[in-house]
């Protein structure tokens, strides 16, 4: 066969032959990875695999590119320093409809569909929860039909890869691309210049005019672009993720090189190299450091230059921008990009302050993730005007232009006034960048309800009072293509036999599943299925770390960032306490019980590092203690990333959402799991208040302090010490942490984590010590009549169909993008 792949016939999108295709994947062995059957290696498979469907994929790309084009189409620009994807095989091959042909055709080569998949890397281009909407975020719009584009940084290390040693945290850079990527297309000619630096000069007219500003940086790198395909359900659409990349304008400083330095010949390579090197691994805390400004600057201004280039090719005239671009800011990481488009518009495209501000207004959107003070993005003024000095002046243009605003609406005193500033005052000089995208946007959304609500009364209450109607609710969600489809086959399987089909399109469809928690032979099958997603889950512990755990018993889990406002501690101590019942009460009936944790700190988190350690401490005792008869499990799940997420998920028979009430914007997490059939155990935080509202408070473990009584606490004064002490159990259990119990090699090692909760108890744990462990007694008593335990499992993923993205992503669409979806 010496057939090039382009004479190959074009195969049916939907149903294609395994024939076809296995001569496909044998071409592009060949031809693309240069191999031969015989001595290809599973990567090399993989490769061809993956080109073979990203063929087809380019064809509805170019299609859907061209619709958008000549339909003069209003696009939507997702700006996000995180894209936390996982892999893109299964996703990609399954809403194509080719995942079972390409089973049986790399079947009839020797080759396994799953062995191969488990080898494609995760791209973790992201943190958690805003990284990962923004994956599921893309994923939606190409189903719903919206044409958009992802823009994001391709970080030649993502997020960290986390071993424990010694049940301690440790980070290994995680090399996602070291074979190569067989997604992605590189655009050389996609590439942009950014600056950094140097001067900013006016130019005058003759009769002594300013005309405008040019701004002369001091460093220059290029940005070059690289774009993956992403594919609807049913491949209904295809839309790009552009990531960019740094590049030096001159790779080699010859002069140096040729006076024999050859490493500082290197010295712009390095510094292009570092720009799109390393993704910060903080999440919800601040970073502060000049790489990431300089990082939020290249990928905004790469992106803002291919926009309006796309944007002049087609239109030929920026006014119209608004109408046809809708520019989305994920969190405040590009909120430089306000300031990067007035520059453009005003120093190089010649449009005036006013005119440019409209623009930038009526383009832009913000999504406001998190009221955490520390998490507000602000730089210092020094820093700021040295890297981007024309920024600088440009931020006390809109300063000037808002407060002006404000004074002139009569509703602010002075010290309201500074807080509208977009620089603050008080201490060291910063810019806000909260507030600069506030008041660069029309739209400001919050993720959900609640966080919206407090977002008015809290960190945006001065600017929400100056513009009223900027403010609304977008309550987040996840795709339940990966989520549900993906990665509960058994499930799926089981609602189609119940439901039919029309979920798989509709998602709120599933609503129809909600009669069949009163069927006792559906609830028997249900609970099957949910059986073999806990043996699965058991034999990769057992593969990947030893432990045996029983699949019949309850499988609860906490999975997500370690951060003290999430509260795993809560959890370990509640465990801890719960020990020392089994032991003293052995006479009771216990359920049996495994409690999961996992879930990755910021390297320089000590608290969140210490509390791995302590999981793992507490594992370490609970789980060789014999007088626990196998009643109490603990596990502490190493390297939690979307694909672990996507096994523990639909092995979960509880979901731990414990949040310090008002303190999580939304979560997602929380949505996974209930979609998959566990069922919460949870504070009234972010969209565990809208999960209750759906599934119906018999159907939900809510317990706890509210945000409003958090609030309360802590204005009144809260005493932690006395919490504790009017709780026996919890008294109990701090001692036992205390005194090294649980780390008898350092006996002092959680005597401060311990302190902390007696002398000031910043997450409230002791507060809501006694609720959370009454409510986990409750869990008990239902999960021991279990048909009932079933019927509430399965009532929670008929109720939780809304929480898809595609219903988020089509309320972007209509109320803050006016796009059609
Ligand atoms: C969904 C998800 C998150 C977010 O979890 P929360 O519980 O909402 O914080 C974080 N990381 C990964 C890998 C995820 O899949």
């Amino acid at each position: 066969m010496t057939l090039k792949t382009t004479e190959l016939p074009r195969l049916n999108l939907t149903n294609p032959d395994p024939k076809a295709l296995a001569a496909e994947i044998l071409q592009a062995l060949k031809y693309r990875v240069g191999k031969d059957a015989t001595v290809a290696t599973r990567e090399d498979w993989l490769t061809a695999a993956i080109k073979v469907v990203r063929d087809r994929i380019v064809d509805r790309w170019h299609e859907s590119t061209k619709e958008a084009y000549e339909a003069g189409a209003k696009r939507v620009y997702y700006l996000s320093l995180e894209f936390l994807i996982g892999r893109l095989m299964r996703d990609a091959f399954s809403n194509l409809g080719v995942m079972d042909a390409m089973r049986e055709a790399l079947a009839t080569l020797g080759v396994d569909l799953d062995v191969i998949a488990a080898l494609e890397p995760d791209a973790a281009l992201g943190n958690g929860g805003l990284g990962r909407l923004a994956a599921c975020f893309m994923e939606s719009m190409a189903t719903v039909g919206v044409p958009a584009h992802g823009y994001g940084i391709r970080y030649a290390n993502g997020m960290f890869r986390q071993e424990i040693h010694d049940g301690w945290q440790v980070e290994l850079p995680e090399t996602w691309l070291d074979h190569g990527n067989p997604w992605e297309f590189e655009r050389r000619e996609r590439s942009f210049e950014v600056g950094f630096g140097g001067t900013v000069e006016s130019v005058t007219s003759k009769d002594g005019r300013l005309e405008r500003h040019v701004w002369k940086p001091h460093d220059r790198l290029l940005a070059v672009a690289y774009d993956t395909p992403v594919v609807g359900w049913r491949g209904n659409r295809v839309n790009t993720l552009r990531l960019w990349s740094g590049m030096p304008i001159d790779p080699i400083l010859l002069d140096a090189f040729n006076a024999g330095d050859h490493i500082g010949a290197l010295r712009e390579s390095n510094k292009a190299d570092a720009l799109s090197r390393v993704l910060y691994p903080a999440d919800s805390s601040e970073a502060g450091q000049e790489l990431r400004l300089r990082q939020e600057y290249f990928f905004s201004t790469a992106s803002l230059q291919d926009i309006i280039q796309r944007h002049l090719s087609q239109y030929g005239d920026l006014l119209t921008l608004p109408d046809k671009a809708a520019i989305h800011l994920n969190d405040t990481h590009p909120a430089i990009a306000v300031t990067e488009l007035m520059r453009l518009l005003m120093d190089v495209h010649l449009l005036d302050f006013d005119t440019a501000w409209d623009i930038s207004k009526r383009t832009f959107a913000y999504t406001n993730h998190t009221l955490l003070p520390e998490a507000l993005e602000s730089w210092a003024v020094p820093l700021f005007e040295r890297l981007l000095p024309r920024h600088m002046q440009i931020i006390y243009a809109i300063n000037a232009e808002i407060l002006l605003e404000a004074r002139a609406s009569d509703q602010f005193n002075g010290e309201e006034i500074s807080r509208i500033s977009l620089i603050q005052e008080n201490g060291e000089r910063r810019v806000r960048m909260g507030n600069l995208a506030f008041a660069g946007s029309h739209s400001i959304n919050g993720v959900s309800a609640l966080h919206t609500e407090l977002m008015k009364e809290t960190v945006f209450a001065d600017l929400h009072r100056l513009y009223p109607d900027r403010i609304n609710n977008k309550t987040n969600g996840i795709t339940p293509r990966r989520w549900l489809f993906q990665s509960n086959p058994g499930l799926t399987t089981l609602i189609r036999e119940a439901i039919g089909e029309r979920f798989l399109d509709d998602i709120d469809a599933l609503t129809e599943l909600d009669r069949f928690a009163e069927d006792a032979s559906f609830r028997e099958q249900f609970a099957s299925v949910k059986r073999a997603n806990k043996e699965r889950l058991a034999a990769l512990i057992m593969e990947r770390q030893g432990i045996r755990i029983d699949p019949s018993a309850l499988f609860d889990i906490q999975i997500k960032r370690i951060h003290e406002y999430k509260r795993q501690l809560l959890n370990i101590i509640e465990a801890v306490a719960l020990y020392d019942q089994i032991r003293s009460h052995p006479e009771r009936d216990w359920m049996p019980r495994v409690k999961f944790f996992g879930g990755k700190a910021a390297p320089s988190y000590h608290n969140a590092k210490l509390i791995i350690k302590l999981a793992n401490d507490v594992a370490r005792v609970i789980n060789r203690d014999p007088a626990v008869r196998g009643l109490l499990k603990v596990v502490f799940v190493p390297n939690y990333n979307v694909s672990t997420a996507e096994i523990m998920v639909p092995a979960a028979d509880l979901s731990e959402q414990i949040s310090t009430a008002g303190m999580e914007a939304s979560g997602t997490g929380n949505m996974k799991f209930a979609l998959n059939g566990a069922l919460t155990i949870g504070t009234l935080d972010g969209a565990n208040v809208e999960i209750k509202e759906c599934v119906g408070d018999e159907n939900i473990f809510i317990f706890g302090l509210t945000a409003d009584e958090v609030a309360e606490r802590r204005s009144n004064g809260y005493t932690p010490r006395s919490a504790i002490e009017g709780s026996p159990e919890l008294s109990q259990a701090l001692a036992a942490i205390s005194s090294g119990v649980f780390s008898p090699d350092d006996r002092n090692r959680y005597r401060d984590l311990m302190d902390g909760l007696y002398q000031h108890d910043w997450f409230m744990v002791a507060a809501d010590f006694d609720a959370y462990a009454d409510a986990q007694r409750q869990v008990d008593a239902v999960w021991r009549d279990s048909p009932d335990w079933y019927a509430r499992a399965i009532r929670n993923v008929a109720r939780t169909g809304w929480f898809s993205s595609d219903r988020t992503i089509r309320q972007y669409a209509n109320e803050i993008w006016n796009v059609p979806a």
